[in-house]
């Protein structure tokens, strides 16, 4: 079986559910195979944009502080799961500084989207290389591939267009049987991608629809997009004034693509899925999933 989970920036903020996520993993069987969607850690997203914007405006020393605080953010999380001079450090010192010296050149470009998409994927790249050493280091055999490897798109910076043939090839090499056999489960992004001219950004809560990509192009039997909300709910729980939203437990494609149109304040939140997903299961009638990650004895919300 081959799933596809999601886990997004609203689960994973911090040291205490990167450590749950092995309760996840711990009941795959040995002939399951898992392709793990990262996007950056709690708000790491909006703060990579606000250094973009600083940077842009010449307004250096507020955005070398909140590029400060971003790492410490990241090393503070790190401390907590790692053994001091673990090679994350080292990893995480040099995502840095990576960032800082893009940043340092951004004057000699005027294309905000280019830059932005030069910036605000290293949020899921720092996620995803931190999981991935907690696993290694926990003993759960795991993969890093990078979506800027596999997921073409076009240079249409801050909204690229997915290639679907040419990230379908891509996925052969960086995905194939082989791999996916050997390392059982891989570790990648979600939100960005790669064109001719950079790294690119697919749209704002992108990642699950890289997600129900994965799914469509690597045959899944389920994607399942891992919440902080029991699932799909007749309810925006997010809303004061709708304590007593009840979760859907059973949608058609359909439906769930009716409810995200009509989502208007007070109904579903509108958020819950993004939605190019829905397209990409539903051409391969793949399951999607939409589950609680800390109450793993719910099912959520099944849709298909
Ligand atoms: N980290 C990106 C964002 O916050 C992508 C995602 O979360 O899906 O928009
Ligand atoms: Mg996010």
């Amino acid at each position: 079986m081959i799933v596809i989970n999601k886990f997004g920036g609203g689960v994973i903020n911090g040291a205490i559910p990167i450590k749950h996520l092995f309760e996840i993993f711990k009941s795959y069987s040995p002939d399951d195979y898992s392709v793990n969607v990262f996007s950056a850690f709690g708000k790491t997203t909006n703060k990579l944009e606000k250094i973009v914007n600083n940077y842009i405006k010449a307004e250096t020393i507020e955005g070398k502080k909140l590029l400060d605080e971003l790492k410490f953010f990241h090393i503070e999380i790190a401390q907590e799961l790692f053994p001091k001079n673990h090679t994350i450090f080292f990893i995480i010192e040099d995502i840095f500084q990576k960032i800082q010296h893009t940043l340092s050149i951004i004057g000699q470009h005027k294309n905000a989207a280019y830059i932005y998409d030069q910036i605000v994927p290293f949020g899921e790249i720092l996620a995803s290389q931190i999981v991935s050493e907690y696993f290694s280091y926990i003993g759960i055999s795991n993969k890093l591939i990078h979506a800027t490897d596999f997921l073409k798109t076009d240079s249409n910076f801050n909204s690229a267009n997915v290639d679907k043939k040419a990230t379908f090839e891509n996925l052969k090499v960086y995905m194939g049987e082989g791999i996916l056999s050997l390392y059982k489960n891989i570790i990648t992004q979600g939100f960005i991608g790669f064109s001719d001219k950079g790294m690119t950004t697919l749209g704002r809560e992108g990642s699950d629809y890289t997600a129900g990509l994965l799914g469509n192009l690597l045959n899944a039997n389920k994607v399942i997009l891992w919440k902080d909300v029991p699932g799909v709910m007749d309810k925006d729980p997010k809303l004061s004034g709708n304590e007593n939203a009840k979760k859907i437990n059973f949608l058609t494609y359909d439906n769930l693509d009716d409810l995200l149109q009509t989502a208007t304040s007070g109904l579903v939140h509108p958020k819950i899925v993004h939605p190019k997903t829905i397209n990409e299961v539903k051409e391969k009638r793949i399951s999607l999933q939409v589950r609680s990650f800390w109450d793993l004895n719910s099912e959520g919300t099944l849709i298909s």
